[in-house]
């Protein structure tokens, strides 16, 4: 059993599913990647040059980085390697710059260069602040989406015989003589032989439920603004500022879908649930993405939505990738704060060799396929006569649902065959929602395919599962028993 489906648990399922097992992956949320960390963050797949070398962060994101060069195209999700830039503008910021092209050297990124022309960083990135003196030049950095990445790894992991039931929550473990035996969940006791935990920000209340509650994780809060993709191509690659001790900083960089995106900022919270952005914390992003592209200021009211991220910061400093002695069976892969995106492959990896040594049997089966069809969505890009001709087989492929973004019904349809259930599963599956109106045009429609096939009212509908319905009830309804 893996216990949670965000970017973590879908890579380690899929990873597992490779091999001969009978494996279930247990997820409180209605959806994959509906945890906060999974699916609200930069999207960057990092190059590997920020962490300490020696550390398990230093060593599995380089080498996450270059799993998902593989993956990513096998399993049909975004992914570009476009390369960042760490900004130096001024001289005391050029030792750090030496110092994270040598970590990255000991961390094995390939072909950093720190490129000290000003007209050349300007020819390459036209609108980067005109102070820049210097910057660490990344090529095999990328970008990614983290909720499409997600549910890529997911669906590829059920095509190859992984269940992954949502809207039920671990709620402890039977562990008899040092062994766990099984688990309890909301809908009742599994028998299971091994139990990967990766239950992200809740990762420290689930490890302290089979007794091993050595760590904690703490919420760390980071906010973003992204802008209309009219401004398309205004930056070309990733642009960090230099690091701080608290984070890497406030970045601008495009998203795989054209959009530029800044943040995030760094603040430790109380409350594990609280992402809520607030004026002040949008208002220190926008300040410190200006330092990088002073030309933002003018751009301001080209934002269409602002939303934040929790990391789950682990007391530890680093990822937490272990097993114990005192509990056999049980496995944690937590503390996954940033480049968690990025190492995920590799923390999969570290895991099947920890599931290997405590003595789990792994046979390959010949019928693993790593390759993933992804959600049709040619028609918008097809020249007109093709087009028709798709609709003409499939009318509901020239039914624009979502006008922003140019979705249509049959891309909704077929994210609904693939287990969405809610407006935020459809929108993570087709981008419906995501455009400049952020669902002022499409949200009503998309509610009533979803209440229409899957057979509820439209008042059932929900956009993230029990707890968040769209409608309280009829109009004329409540003008009656008034
Ligand atoms: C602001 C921000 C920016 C970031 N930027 C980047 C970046 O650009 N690049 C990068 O590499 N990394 C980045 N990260 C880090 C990355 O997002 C995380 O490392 C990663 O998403 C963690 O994934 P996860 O699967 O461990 O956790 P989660 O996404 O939290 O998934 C855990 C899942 O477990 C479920 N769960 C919890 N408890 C239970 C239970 N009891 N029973 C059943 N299910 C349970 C949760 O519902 C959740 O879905 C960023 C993070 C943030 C917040």
């Amino acid at each position: 059993m893996i216990i949670g489906a965000g970017i973590v648990g879908s890579t380690i399922a899929r990873e597992l599913s490779q091999y001969d097992l009978d494996i279930i992956v247990v997820e409180k949320n209605s959806d994959v990647a509906f945890g906060s960390p999974t699916k609200a963050n930069t999207g960057i797949i990092h190059a590997g040059y920020d962490d300490k070398p020696g550390t398990v962060k230093a060593k599995l994101c380089s080498k996450g980085n270059a799993l998902w060069h593989r993956i990513a195209p096998e399993v049909s999700a975004p992914f570009k390697e476009i390369g960042s830039f760490v900004v130096a503008l001024k001289e005391e910021d050029m030792s750090i710059l030496r110092e994270l092209k040598e970590n990255g050297e000991k961390n094995g990124v390939p072909d950093l260069e720190i490129m000290e022309d000003r007209e050349e960083l300007l020819r390459r990135e036209p609108n980067l602040n005109r102070e820049a003196i210097a910057a660490l030049y990344a090529p095999t950095a990328a970008i990614t989406s983290p909720y499409e990445l997600a549910i890529a790894m997911a669906e590829n992991a059920m095509e190859n015989g992984v269940k992954i039931l949502m809207d039920i929550e671990v709620k402890g473990f039977v562990v008899k003589k040092g062994e766990l035996r099984s688990v309890q969940t909301s809908r009742g006791h599994v028998k299971t032989n091994h139990v990967v935990n990766a239950a992200g920000l809740q990762a420290d209340q689930v490890s302290a439920m089979a007794r091993i509650d050595r760590f904690t994780i703490h919420p760390r809060k980071g906010e973003y603004y992204v802008f209309d993709k009219e401004l398309n191509g205004f930056v070309q690659q990733i642009l960090f500022p230099v690091p701080t001790p608290m984070s890497k900083g406030i970045v601008v960089t495009p998203t795989v879908d054209g959009n530029t995106l800044i943040g995030p900022n760094s603040h430790d919270v109380e409350d594990k649930n609280d992402s809520a952005t607030t004026s002040r914390g949008l208002d220190e992003v926008f300040s410190g993405a200006i330092r990088l592209i002073p030309k933002l200021v003018e751009k301001k009211d080209m934002t269409i939505a602002n939303f934040c991220g929790v990391r789950p910061e682990p007391d530890t400093g680093d990822f937490i990738i272990e097993a114990y002695d005192e509990v056999r069976w049980f496995i944690n892969a937590v503390g996954m704060k940033s480049p968690g995106l990025t190492a995920a492959p590799a923390v999969s990896q570290t895991v099947t060799a920890l599931l290997r040594k405590s003595g789990l049997e792994l046979r390959k089966k010949d019928s693993f396929s790593a390759l993933r069809k992804p959600i049709d969505r040619s028609v918008r890009r097809f020249a007109i006569e093709r087009a028709k001709r798709l609709i003409a087989r499939d009318p509901t492929r020239g039914h624009v649902v979502c006008r922003c973004e140019c979705v249509t019904e049959g891309e909704i349809l077929e994210a609904i065959r693939r287990g969405a259930t809610t407006l935020d599963g459809i929108k993570f599956r087709t981008r419906a929602g995501m455009g400049r109106c952020q669902g002022g045009f499409c949200v009503p429609r998309v509610m009533m395919i979803l209440a229409r096939e899957l057979k509820i009212s439209p008042t059932e509908v929900t956009k993230r599962g029990p707890d968040s319905k769209l409608l309280i009830g009829e109009t004329k309804s409540l003008l009656a028993e008034a």
